[in-house]
């Protein structure tokens, strides 16, 4: 490693810490930043700094946007009586891809997870329920993992004492997996043909 530039090091190791990049893919992407002209270095650059100056959170739906709130609470065509909620922000545009649903969302920030530490009071649950006013369908699209059933069961016995319907996805989505991995095709069936809570 001593014969590589420290500057070139660096930017190796910044890429090797982005999920799903080893060292050796790492390597390669700092090498093409290297050969690359200084225009697409500084673009990179600064696409990066963008996201993180310009992007904040939904002060609604805790959805990703450049202006609050965010374009989907402001759609007056959507469907104010359903609420789907996800994990993470990244969740709204997979289920967004399936052009199966005309709700509105929650992000929850995560799942109930008492071995990381995470309790019910680290996640946007106060502010689900601070907006269920009017709402008749809640859709728990959580990740089938071990934590997101725990959080669904959570949710199901804080909302259903209101009349609310809790539903969540359908099977078709499977077990201990996560909805990144899941395509458009089978997730929009999930959402179809989700049952009740
Ligand atoms: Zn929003």
């Amino acid at each position: 490693m001593d014969s590589i530039p420290q500057a070139l090091q660096q930017l190796i190791g910044a890429f090797s810490r982005l999920p799903g990049i080893g060292r050796k893919t790492a390597t390669r992407l700092a090498f093409h930043i290297l050969k690359a002209d200084r225009t697409e270095a500084e673009q990179l650059a600064r696409a990066l700094m963008r996201v993180k100056t310009e992007i904040r959170q939904c002060s609604i739906c805790f959805n990703i946007t450049e202006s609050d709130p965010c374009a989907i609470c402001r759609d007056p065509n959507r469907d104010r009586s359903m609420i789907c909620v996800v994990e993470d922000a990244q969740n709204i545009l997979l289920i967004e891809r399936t052009n199966e649903y005309r709700g509105l969302y929650h992000v929850l920030g995560g799942v109930i997870s008492p071995l990381d530490g995470v309790g019910p009071e680290d996640l946007h649950i106060k502010e689900l329920l601070e907006r269920l006013q009017g709402v008749k369908e809640v859709i728990l699209a959580l990740n089938p993992s071990t934590e997101g059933e725990a959080t669904a069961i959570y949710l199901a016995r804080l909302i259903k004492p209101m009349g609310i319907k809790i539903t969540r996805l359908a099977r078709g989505v499977p077990l201990g997996s996560s909805l990144e991995f899941v395509d458009e095709l089978t997730l929009g069936k999930a959402l179809q043909s989700r049952s009740e809570l």
